[in-house]
This record gives C-alpha cells, structure tokens and sequence, in this order.
C-alpha cells in the first residue's frame, strides 16, 4: 500500500456499516419525533456507514475516559463507570428498551449523583457557557442552562436518572452532575440537575407506546422542515415520509414480526408469527422470503390485509413461496423496487413474468426430482 492511499484504507475500514441496535434507547427517547424513533427501532433505514462519523463516536468515547481519569483525581470524589467490565446499566419491557449511563458519582458530600458526559463544538459550547455564566451570576447553583441548552439531552439524564432511581434504588440518587467538554479548546462546563421523576414517567410511557405500535406513527416533520432537508438523504427522507418503503424486507419490517416485551428474562427476543418461531438478531437481519411488509411501511393505499391499490392498479404484497395466483402479486423486493420506479406496473410485470416462469421451471425441476428419487 502505497503511502498516499493510507487513509483510503481507514476510511474503507472505518467507514463500514455499523452493526444494528436491536433495543430501542433510552438516550433517544427524548427525541421529538416517535416516527423517526420507531423507523430506527424497526430498522426501517439503513445501518450508519461513515468513516467521518465512526470517528467522532469514538472520539467521544476516548474524551470520555478522559474526563473519568481526570474526575478521579479529584479529592474525596469515587467516579464508577463500569461494573464487572460492563456499562452500568439496565433494561425494561423485556430487554427491548435499554439504557446505559456513563457514570456514578459520589462527592465529598457523601451523596451519589448520575453522571452525564458530553462533548460539544465550540460553538455549541460557548452557548452553553453563556447560558451556564448568566445562570450562575443570577444566583443559581444547579439547573443552570443545561435543559436549555439541549432538550433531548436533558430528557436523556431525566430518563437515566429515573431509571436508576426505580431499579437500583439502594445507590440513592441524589441527582444529576453534567459535565460537557470542549474539542477545540478542552475546556470543561459542569452543572449540577435536579431530577425530574415526571419526565421519567412520561419518556417510559412514551417508550412502551412505541413498543407496542404495530404500524409507524405519524412524522412530526413536514417535507420542508430543516431535520428532513439537511439530515435525511434521500432514502431516510423518502422512507420518512411515507414514499418508499423500506430498501430490504428484514424481519423487523414484516407484518408476522412481535417484540415479545413481557420477557422475564429481558433478552429482547422477537417472534414469527408465521412460523411460530423466536427469531434471533442474525436471522432477524436476513429475513426471509415471505416477508411481508407492515402495511403503514407501503406507499400505496391499504385496502386490507395484503392488498394495496395504486396509480389505479390493485396489487398484492406476497411471500415469495406464495402461489401468486392474483395478477399484480408483488414479493416485498418487488414493492421495494417498484416504488423507486414511479410504480411503473408494466415494466415491473416483465421482471415478475421472468420470475413466475423461472418459479415453475423451478416446481418442475423439484417434482421431477422428487419423482426419480421416488424410483
Ligand atoms: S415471515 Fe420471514 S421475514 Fe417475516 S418475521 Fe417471519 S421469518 Fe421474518
């Protein structure tokens, strides 16, 4: 490898797709809106895949522990941030919503607080600041500017905090110390929170919701509001918005899909209920080919169980082992394909004839086998 293409080489390395989260997560549940929140869940869009992206997660990661070091060092102050080489953390309706927080912290005052770790851009840091500097000159000493400054983030400690407070009610939670740092000058803000047990309440209301919606709620965002135009490309925003469906039919996106959330054992399992089977996270990425696509995920007018209406023309959503005895039956890749091409029925039907007689071909070459073997 040459010297010049160094980099190419990370960027090829780091630049491949994330691994899937199969657990909806607390962090997020501040978000504003639930559609974007159960897309992901369902993972309706595809995993992250970006060189410039993996680095900043781990930058914040390595910042993080530093941060910790630097905390430890500090008089009389116990910092944990791991248990048994593990995040501290927890989970709730069975394994399908999660958390993990970065610290816990006791102070020379006894008491043990969540701790909260962020890092920021100067920019968004020097407002943070501002706000923090007023905050503090009116005579404040806690609840400063962070909530302010960012509301999902807030809601995040809120959750963290109330979760915490609910499944390891020995550690008394006194409340929240925030830290937030700097990249480009490696200044540190810090603020204490106060926790609020009805924002908690209300954000794992807001979770067992989503959980249990078996089509995607409502978009909060219009076609032109800046969180679709500027960060959405063009498949987030076409899925988003109802236009496309998803781009490979998993598991996840299919009707027969069930979270099973009343698992004693948290393991987040999934379940078909074509198959009557548990289906788990590898097979979960593969589906298979009688997915059908949850109804809500189709961008075509839903007339009842798998039949869908478009551009005037009736269609089926059909497993691929299916008999398609209905013109216009359509396997989820079809539909994928079909509403990326204007739903242009007549072209479609030429790939779906090619297959149909590949299909029979196929029975054919299956019967006539069966039968030598019967021999
Ligand atoms: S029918 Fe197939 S794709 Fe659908 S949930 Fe069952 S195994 Fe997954």
């Amino acid at each position: 490898m040459s010297i010049e293409s160094i980099m190419e080489g990370v960027d090829e390395q780091m630049g491949k797709p994330m691994s899937r989260r199969g657990y909806l997560g607390g962090s997020s549940l501040g978000k504003e809106c639930p559609r974007q929140l159960w897309l992901d869940w369902r993972w309706c869009n595809a995993p992250l895949a970006d060189a410039r992206l993996a680095r900043i997660f781990a930058l914040g990661h390595q910042l993080e522990d530093n941060i910790a070091e630097f905390i430890r060092k500090s008089p009389k102050v116990r910092l944990i941030t791991h248990e048994r080489g593990e995040q501290i953390g927890g989970s709730f309706f069975g394994g399908h919503l999660r958390y993990h927080i970065d610290g816990l912290l006791t102070g020379a005052d006894g008491k043990t607080y969540l701790w909260e770790c962020k890092t920021a851009n100067n920019r968004r840091f020097n407002r943070l600041n501002k706000l923090g500097t007023q905050a503090r000159e009116a005579g404040e000493t806690k609840n400063l500017a962070y909530s302010e400054w960012d509301e999902t983030y807030s809601m995040q400690v809120h959750f963290y905090g109330g979760a915490l407070k609910e499944q390891y009610p020995e550690e008394n939670i006194h409340g929240a110390y925030i830290t937030v740092y700097d990249k480009n000058t490696s200044a540190i803000y810090s603020e204490q929170m106060d926790l609020d047990e009805i924002i908690y309440n209300q954000l794992k209301d807001k979770a067992w919701w989503l959980l249990n919606l078996k089509e995607p709620p409502q978009a909060a965002y219009s076609k032109s509001a800046f969180q679709v135009k500027n960060f959405m490309d063009d498949e987030e925003r076409g899925i988003y918005l109802g236009e496309l469906t998803p781009l490979n039919p998993l598991c996840r996106t299919c009707k027969f899909s069930r979270p099973n959330l009343s698992d004693k054992q948290k393991r987040g399992q999934w379940g078909c209920t074509r198959t009557k089977t548990i289906i788990n996270h590898k097979q979960q990425l593969k589906g298979c080919l009688d997915h059908e696509w949850i109804p809500g995920l189709v961008p075509a007018k839903h007339l009842g169980n798998n039949k869908y209406e478009k551009n005037d023309v009736v269609f089926y959503n059909v497993g691929a082992s299916n008999p398609m005895t209905e013109e216009h039956s359509y396997t989820s890749s079809e539909i994928a394909y079909l509403c990326r091409n204007d739903f242009n029925f007549e072209d479609n039907d030429k790939i779906t004839d090619a297959r149909k007689l590949f299909d029979v071909k196929q029975q054919l070459e299956v019967t006539k086998n069966d039968n030598n073997n019967e021999d």
